[in-house]
């Protein structure tokens, strides 16, 4: 089997398109602008890159952006001042604190203190026990993103069998949860799970959100599985994925490139987070 590639970069600009259009559609009918907010601390450059790739995408779609670069010397009182002027600010409808926090701010506390309705990353304690009870919610991106590339292989879910190696908040558990409700069978894999390779053996679906490069080698994936490879971690200046891809394309029927497929995704979701808010605030 060769398998056929879930192109992330290619789905996102469909996305991207549809919501530049709605964009447009909002403005001129109700005079809308969508807003995002993004804040970040300290100078990691990785979250900077990052933070510039969300701003671009925000443009390009024609949302308002605004966003705060903050030193690292930045208070947890400071912060919490910021978002509490954000949670007032008509023109936002996303605020999204970039993370890693640097050490003495608590993640935890940081977002808990966004509104629920403009917490577009979902990692609210509502939008997370929301998602959990099968409401309505705002989605964390990455695992939305996860959802949607799968989807894109029009495969019945119902019934099969997900594996899901990660069980973070912000990608591997959401991922688990929305896999469920999908009708999937749902297995959880993390760092003390025994024996990872005869789980994943049993997967028709693959979903690896680890961070360790080629984790997940071709002769662990069963004929046919789709694959999706969260993991990203640079290599010699590459960025590399959790599954070593030649091999497990040999035996996956679709599978996500590292870069270009969920990457990409992440961010088009967060534009799609930032306009369900906008409509949502404006109802
Ligand atoms: P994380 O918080 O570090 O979680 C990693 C998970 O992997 C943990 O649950 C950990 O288990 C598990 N794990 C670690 N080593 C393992 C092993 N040898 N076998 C099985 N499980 C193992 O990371 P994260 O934030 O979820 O991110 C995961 C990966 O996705 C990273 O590479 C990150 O860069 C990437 N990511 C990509 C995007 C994107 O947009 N493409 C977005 C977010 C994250 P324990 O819980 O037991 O420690």
């Amino acid at each position: 089997m060769c398998a056929k590639i879930l192109d992330g970069r290619k789905i996102s600009k469909e996305i991207r398109n549809a919501i530049m259009n709605e964009v447009h559609h909002l403005k001129d009918h109700y005079g809308i602008t969508p807003g995002l907010a993004v804040v970040i601390v300290g100078d990691d450059d990785a979250s900077h890159v990052y933070v510039s790739m969300k701003e671009k995408a925000c443009q390009k779609v024609g949302f308002h952006s605004e966003v705060y670069k903050l030193p690292k010397e930045t208070t947890e009182k400071e912060l919490l001042t910021l978002i509490d002027e954000l949670n007032h600010n008509e023109k936002i409808n996303g605020i999204l604190v970039q993370l890693p926090l640097p050490k003495g701010i608590d993640e935890n506390l940081i977002n808990s203190h966004i509104l629920p309705m403009k917490d577009v990353d979902g990692f609210h304690a509502v939008n997370a026990g929301k998602l959990l009870l099968g409401e309505e919610s705002f989605v964390p991106c990455t695992p939305k993103g996860i959802l949607e590339l799968i989807k894109r292989t029009e495969e019945d879910l119902t019934g099969k069998h997900a594996v899901v190696i990660g069980r973070s908040n912000i990608v591997g558990k959401p991922a688990g949860v929305l896999l469920l409700k999908e009708n999937a069978t749902v297995t959880i894999c993390h760092s003390k799970t025994k024996n990872l390779e005869k789980h994943v053996k049993m997967a028709d679906i693959v979903v690896a959100a680890v961070g360790v490069p080629e984790l997940i080698k071709g002769d662990m994936i069963k004929d046919g599985a789709i694959v999706i490879d969260a993991g990203t971690r640079k290599v010699n200046g590459k960025l590399v994925g959790d599954v070593a891809f030649e091999e497990a394309s040999k035996k996956a029927s679709w599978i996500t490139p590292v870069p270009g497929g969920v990457g990409p995704m992440t961010i088009t979701m967060l534009l799609e987070n930032t306009l369900k808010a906008a409509k949502t605030q404006c109802e």
